[in-house]
């Protein structure tokens, strides 16, 4: 599904400015691809009524292709509904993890317990589910592989009893971990007793952990988790599988809360903390976005600045001129070497790259600042009418910028090669038809 997102992307290639139907396609295709991941119906649409808005009012940087910025509104609308991860201060404290049966919550303990160890903590797991058979072996075993302090009591049948005496049989551990019995789905015993666990634990943070295939169901366990103990993050576990986690992103928006940690395997040492833009990445099937929306964003706060009186349609209607020219390499200079932005966008491969003139794969940061010394050397006449720089003024302009007449040749050829391709546009007439020709 991530493929026709990109190749809905890739029809956009080259156009500098996007159609309200390109925009619905794009949209479409986002949707499918959010659904495929899981995440709720309502959510889904309501993002993909704030990117078409944004998409159709917000104007692309002067430079900028225009899927990449829709693409950078689509990352920016993820980021801002998902956030940034649970606050884990690295200090004393006490988690307490809710969730189904099945769900990884005794894992997860285990490889929490294991990452504050890293962090050079002492963490302990409190083992209080006395539902499942076979559930304090478990524990006991997880914990031992991750080398951290353990509680629990194969004989009892009291939760509330053994959190309570956990946190004392554990008190010289600074970080603890209470894990939880699960029920096969959503059960009133089951919200009673974490409701009591809760009261006697007083954590500083409940994490819902979460499996990554959990789909629309994430929905009604964040809903009652949080109206019973309060939700401030969510642990997605089984990543390593297919499924992509869409369903932590209704229960964050539920919960107004956050992801905390990723479960990418069933060692003590496969866990992440979570960070927004490889799980965005993944939920689109789309390669690395977060780079790419970074460099359209410096883009942007360049031309904020400069570009004012500077429009690439200006440009098609006028004369081409060596500021012209500057402020266009500038654009593209802002993105990164154009071979690497290229690498970046999905779907992209070898082929498009080679049927770009080699010029204009070759406006490197170095021969950028060249030619920006080479023109502070000439007179504005100079710079708004290029074609009158003779020999003289060539041998005046590299002794006063102190380069070579013969870089000072070169600008004026790049200004050339560029002017002839302006020149094209401007004789095809419509924005259309010069947008078919760039693709
Ligand atoms: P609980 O009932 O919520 O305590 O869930 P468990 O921690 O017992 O996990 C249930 C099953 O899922 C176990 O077989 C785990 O090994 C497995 N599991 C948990 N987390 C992960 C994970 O991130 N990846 C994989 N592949 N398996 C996991
Ligand atoms: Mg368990």
């Amino acid at each position: 599904l991530g493929s026709s997102l990109r190749g809905t992307l890739d029809k956009l290639r080259g156009k500098s400015r996007l159609s309200e139907e390109d925009i619905e396609e794009i949209v479409k295709e986002i949707q499918r691809s959010l659904l495929s991941a899981d995440v709720d119906v309502s959510l889904v649409m309501e993002l993909s009524d704030n990117i078409k808005e944004r998409a159709l009012e917000e104007e692309p940087p002067a430079g900028t292709p225009a899927r990449d910025f829709v693409l950078r509104i689509v990352y920016e609308e993820l980021v801002d509904l998902i956030g940034d991860s649970t606050e884990l201060p690295l200090e004393e404290q006490t988690i307490l993890l809710a969730g189904l049966q099945g769900s990884g919550k005794t894992t997860s303990a285990a490889k929490m317990a294991w990452w504050f160890s890293t962090k050079g903590l002492r963490p302990a797991v409190i083992q209080t589910d006395t539902f499942r058979p076979g559930a304090y072996d478990q524990a006991e075993e997880m914990a031992e592989r991750a080398e951290v302090d353990f509680y629990g009591d194969p004989d009892s049948e009291d939760p509330v009893e053994i959190a309570r005496e956990g946190l004392e049989e554990t008190s010289d551990a600074d970080v603890h971990i209470v894990d939880t019995a699960g029920r096969h789905a959503l059960e009133d015993d089951l919200i009673a007793e974490i409701e009591e666990i809760e009261d006697v634990v007083d954590p500083d943070t409940s994490l819902l952990v979460l499996d990554a295939a959990i789909g629309q169901g994430a929905k009604d366990q964040a809903q009652q988790f949080d109206e019973s103990i309060g939700i401030d993050g969510v642990v997605i576990t089984k990543l390593d599988g297919t499924a992509k986690g869409g369903g932590a992103l209704t229960a964050v928006d539920q919960t107004d809360s956050s992801i905390a940690f990723l479960g990418t395997g069933e060692e003590v040492q496969d866990v992440e903390r979570f960070e927004p833009d490889g799980f965005i990445s993944r939920l689109l099937g789309m390669g690395d976005l977060s780079q790419l929306a970074e460099r359209v964003e410096r883009a942007m706060e360049q031309t904020d600045m400069e570009e004012e009186d500077w429009d690439p349609e200006d440009m098609l209607q006028g004369q081409f001129t060596l500021n012209d020219m500057q402020k266009q390499m500038e654009a593209m200079n802002n993105m990164g070497p154009l071979d690497q932005v290229m690498d970046m966008i999905p779907g992209i491969g070898g082929g498009i790259k080679d049927q770009l003139p080699e010029d204009a794969m070759d406006v490197t940061q170095e021969r950028m600042q060249t030619f920006t010394v080479i023109m502070d050397s000439m007179t504005e006449a100079e710079k708004e009418y290029p074609k009158a720089i003779g020999a003289s003024q060539i041998q005046r302009i590299a002794r006063g910028s102190g380069t070579e007449e013969e870089q000072v040749r070169e600008l004026l050829q790049q200004y050339k090669m560029m002017e002839r391709t302006m020149k094209q546009f401007q004789g095809m007439g419509s924005e259309q038809e010069m947008q078919r020709m760039m693709q």
